[in-house]
């Protein structure tokens, strides 16, 4: 790696925690109400008033360290990150800042099939600021509800090497926050927002770094990050340096542009929250954090490749949300076809509107009546199209349809036979040498056993019969 040449990317993200009330007062967790309601003389830094910690965030803070390989430090403080802002209504705001709750650890993602690590510098808790909405006549109005938010910080080390791994990580991420169910991370939203790090290696000669702030598109990240590396690299190439500054990202020109030279820390003024004790967490809360973390989304793809057989495409897709992935297990547990049953769900259940509303222990049922041979695959198809349409379990429509007697050879063996008799011109030519018309009988006998027969079992014994055997 000693001589590479290429972009290096780091990412700070932050992530609005879903918590019922806000980091350090009762007021509702809502950005989203009518303006300025969902305020309290806390979170509109009111003098006087005092910051009570919100356990629930800690516990995300905790959770997300956990599902990030993070160790998890056991006594934190807060600090107080000072400047002048509109929406800053304290003048400070109030964040671990470098005594993360978490840190550090690891994210393992798949880009482009590739298992890539990033490393995870830490994990900190602080609060939103409010939020400023610019109208058109040129007014910039504050909304407090936003004031207080939770938000964890993620900061990685600038381990990824192209704008797509960049965007690979961010999904990732987004998908794990999403398992552990304390934030929708919704860009659009902004509900993560990133800003993104970037500079450029030369021979393995890194230059400056240049941030580009709170960019809230995925598309957006993959696009600036490869503006301005490819800015970078033209500097360099003419042998102009540059100062680390900050800089943001036009969507419409497609450009990155200069904001400020980097405030350093100094000029915050950080110094330790005088009126929060320090945060101390126990043995017992990382590990009834441990207790309740889900099986993630890289772990669970390595198990539906490795131990369960599916392909990387089925795979990829039953991991897309922690509802579809439990849903596929548990139709799975009991079955020996995961195969199978991991393809239905990919192909049939998601393709079909309301699929899910088909209760998992149901569709298990119907494929073990696939396995143990009683009804054909097709069969199953049919019946749990007709249960998503008239909300009846699949199993009853495999009774009313009677879809499980066509299987029975003895019936199968009378249509065939009957569907022979039916046509002795057809029958001459085939024998004749037009073999070709066996598709002709195959199709006549599905339809008089309207798709319920196996096509291979009824290919079989037509081939037979229509031989005279
Ligand atoms: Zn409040
Ligand atoms: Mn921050």
């Amino acid at each position: 790696m000693s001589d590479y040449t290429g972009p290096v990317i780091g990412l700070e993200i932050h992530i609005q925690v879903n918590t019922r009330t806000k980091l350090f007062c009762s007021c509702p967790n809502d950005p989203g109400a009518e303006p300025n309601t969902a305020t309290c003389p806390v979170c509109l830094g009111h003098p006087g008033t005092l910051p009570v910690l919100n356990q629930k965030a800690v516990e995300a803070g905790i959770g997300l360290g956990l599902a990030l390989n993070c160790e998890i430090r056991k006594r934190t403080i807060f600090y107080r990150k000072n400047y002048f802002y509109p929406d800053l209504a304290k003048g400070y705001q109030i964040t671990q800042h470098i005594s993360s709750i978490a840190g550090p650890g690891e994210l393992r993602f798949r880009h482009r099939d590739r298992l890539k690590s990033v490393r995870i510098t830490g994990i900190a808790i602080e609060e939103e600021a409010a939020k400023t909405v610019y109208t058109e006549d040129g007014f910039a109005l504050l909304d407090f509800n936003r004031a207080g938010v939770p938000l964890l910080e993620v900061v990685t080390e600038p381990d990824i090497r192209s704008p797509g791994e960049a965007r690979a990580f961010l999904e990732a991420l987004r998908l794990v926050v999403r398992y552990l169910g304390i934030s929708q991370g919704d860009m659009e939203k902004g509900q993560m927002r990133v800003d993104v790090n970037v500079s450029y290696m030369l021979n393995g000669q890194n230059s400056q770094r240049v941030e580009i702030k709170n960019v809230n598109t995925f598309k957006a990240v993959e696009q600036a990050a490869a503006y301005e590396a490819e800015r970078i690299r033209q500097l360099l190439e003419k042998g102009e340096g540059f100062v680390r500054h900050t800089r943001t990202w036009d969507e419409y020109t497609g450009q990155t542009v200069e904001m400020r030279t980097k405030d350093t820390a100094q000029d915050y003024r950080f110094f330790p929250e005088p009126d929060l004790r320090p945060l101390v967490v126990s043995e017992g809360d990382i590990e009834r954090a441990r207790q309740n973390l889900p099986a993630l989304p890289e772990q669970r793809y390595e198990t539906y490749t490795k131990e369960h057989g599916l392909s990387p495409e089925t795979a990829k897709t039953l991991i897309s949300s922690r509802e579809l992935a439990e849903y596929y297990e548990a139709v799975a547990k009991n079955l020996s076809d995961r195969k199978r049953a991991g393809s239905f769900v990919a192909v049939e259940v998601i393709g079909t509107k309301n699929g899910l509303s088909v209760q998992p222990e149901d569709l298990a049922r119907l494929l073990g009546l696939v396995e143990e041979g009683k009804i054909t695959f097709s069969a199953a198809k049919e019946a749990f199209h007709q249960s998503v349409e008239e909300g009846v379990s699949p199993l009853k429509i495999v009774e009313q349809k009677g879809l499980t007697k066509a299987t029975s050879q003895q019936e199968l063996h009378e249509i065939i036979d009957r569907v022979i008799a039916q046509h002795p011109q057809e029958l001459e030519r085939y024998r004749a040498g037009k073999t070709g018309l066996l598709g002709f009988f195959i199709g006549q006998v599905m339809k008089s056993t309207e798709g319920r027969a196996d096509p291979k079992t009824v290919k079989e014994l037509l081939n037979r019969k229509l031989q005279g055997d």
